[in-house]
């Protein structure tokens, strides 16, 4: 039998995954369907229980020195006015290790000039199906290439075709927000260098940090219907006009931002589920998982899910022991990741005139007695 270990997917999970399984000795093969490892050009902030996945898979060097340590975590109205400052340093010294802000692209080079051996990456194999009996599971790719392993992970992401076929069922929901996002240069004079500076408006958040490099990257939300259809020129427009009343260190970002740098993405999650297994193969990142971007927690638990799978199958020699014991690993403590970020977009999005006073006020309050629930129970875990 082999004991080939079959990875689709080479985003944050699935190149995690691959790194840290053969760095412990496991046939690995990675495959792929663009032609090269990609990331939006956006940025993200990988917490510190994200930095402690990667140092514990020892991956971490190299995407410290890519991204820019987080020193100042700041949430603002919309007028610009200070709620609070969190308190990093609790959770920094409880994880023994920094939080990160990263631009993707970044990240996804420092992953892959740790790769030893490229060989094992498959690019322009799209995954379509797969079949398993006693000795193998079998993955079927567009191209016609079947390959053979002991076990598949699946890493596909939110739109996983094993999620659907294992589940036979698709539970996205739409959050009721939009987010756009861009990349630009640091602007001159621009002096929140390592800061997040997040913004909590009426029906709207927004996001400003620096990615290191003379890099910011930015994010913003607001509540509109999903599937709208449009191009740079549209969105940089329509987030010209929505965001004119923020302060000028957002505006002028989103001004400088090139068009063909925003994107936009609907925002989805689904509820947890109870199956991520189906015999030989096992979902994981947001295949498994997958969460709205408020507590900022999806790739972190992709690579905390890469550090539980490899402590798993070392453990265990037989795979359904390994992926028995991950599932009770990660169930739990993803499942209210999800449920949280999902609290905390219905308390950021909110507009009604009614309500938002009491929550600036109650948020303001929480910020700055320090008592961020979410907040801490998701930065400070350690796989
Ligand atoms: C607006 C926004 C902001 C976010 N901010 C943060 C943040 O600050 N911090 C954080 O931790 N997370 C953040 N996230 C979440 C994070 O981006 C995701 O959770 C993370 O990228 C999931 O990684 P993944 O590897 O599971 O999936 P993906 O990144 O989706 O990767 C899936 C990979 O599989 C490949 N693939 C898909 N289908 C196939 C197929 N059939 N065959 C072969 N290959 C296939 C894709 O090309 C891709 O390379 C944010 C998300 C959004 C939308």
């Amino acid at each position: 039998m082999s004991k080939k270990v079959i990875i689709v997917g080479g985003g944050i999970c699935g190149l995690a995954t691959a790194l840290s399984l053969t760095k412990a000795g496991f046939e690995v093969v990675l495959f792929e369907h663009n032609d090269s490892f990609r990331e939006v050009g956006a940025g993200l902030t990988l917490w510190s229980n994200g930095i402690y996945a990667l140092k514990r898979m020892a991956l971490h060097e190299p995407v410290l020195e890519a991204g820019q340590v987080v020193q100042h975590f700041e949430f603002l109205n919309s007028k610009g006015r200070s709620l609070g400052t969190v308190d990093l340093k609790k959770s920094e010294s409880s994880m023994g290790v920094c939080h990160l802000s990263i631009h993707r692209m970044r990240l996804m080079q420092a992953l892959e000039s740790q790769l030893e051996s490229p060989d094992s990456i498959k690019f322009n194999h799209e995954f379509v199906s797969y079949s398993q009996n006693g000795s193998a599971v079998h993955a079927h790719f567009a191209n016609g290439h079947v390959e053979s392993g002991e076990i598949l992970l699946d890493c596909e992401g939110f739109h996983s075709k094993a999620r659907k076929s294992i589940l036979n069922h698709d539970n996205k929901k739409y959050s009721g927000y939009t987010c756009w996002r861009g990349v630009t240069r640091i602007p001159s004079g621009y002096t929140a260098r390592g800061d997040i500076k997040h913004y909590i408006g009426p029906g709207a958040q927004v996001g400003i940090f620096d990615v290191g490099f003379d890099t910011v990257c930015w994010y913003a939300t607001a509540n509109v219907s999903a599937g709208k259809k449009d191009n740079g020129e549209e969105r940089k427009h329509d987030v010209l006009e929505r965001f004119a009343d923020y302060p000028e260190e957002v505006t002028s970002i989103f001004k400088q931002t090139e068009s063909d740098d925003y994107l936009r993405n609907d925002i989805y999650d689904r509820d947890p589920v109870g199956r991520w297994i189906n015999d030989r193969v096992l979902l994981m990142g947001d295949a498994a998982h997958p969460t709205t971007p408020n507590l900022g927690q999806g790739a972190c638990m992709a690579l905390e899910d890469a550090a539980v799978i490899t402590a798993c199958l070392k453990k265990h020699s037989d795979y359904r022991y390994a992926f028995a014991r991950y599932s009770r690993l990660r169930k739990k403590r993803t499942a209210q990741i999800i449920m949280d970020s999902r609290r905390a977009g219905e308390v950021g999005q909110q507009e009604s005139r009614l309500v938002l006073p009491v929550r600036d006020l109650v948020f303001e309050a929480i910020v700055k007695t320090g008592q961020m629930r979410s907040f801490d129970q998701s930065v400070c875990y350690k796989v």
